[in-house]
């Protein structure tokens, strides 16, 4: 899975994002770097079931999480939660692992 950076840097007359792996270093060891991001913004149940299977054998799964939370991302599977798990943890106050 390759998200685009979300982030923008200035060269010269031209605004280029800001290289995936530089603000994310850890996306190099994802579980998920080879696979169709489009199941980690499942439609269905079966999407979600098994891109949480992915999560769950990756070795940056806290750095992902940690990621989602700190840049707020409301969307996706992240860090093995769905959006709907991230919400509820941030309704309980559990938002502050990240920081
Ligand atoms: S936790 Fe899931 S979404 Fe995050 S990098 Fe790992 S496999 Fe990808």
């Amino acid at each position: 899975m390759t998200y685009q950076g979300t982030n923008t840097r200035s060269s010269g007359s031209e605004i280029l994002p800001v290289p995936i792996t530089e603000e994310r270093p850890w996306v190099v060891f994802s579980a998920c770097r080879d696979k169709d991001a489009n199941i980690f913004f499942p439609e269905n149940r079966s999407q979600e079931k098994e891109a949480l299977a992915i999560c769950a054998t990756c070795p940056v799964q806290y750095d992902c999480l940690e990621y989602a939370f700190e840049a707020d991302i409301r969307f996706g599977i992240w860090g093995g939660m769905t959006e709907k798990q991230r919400r509820r943890l941030v309704r309980r106050g559990a938002g502050a692992i990240a920081s």
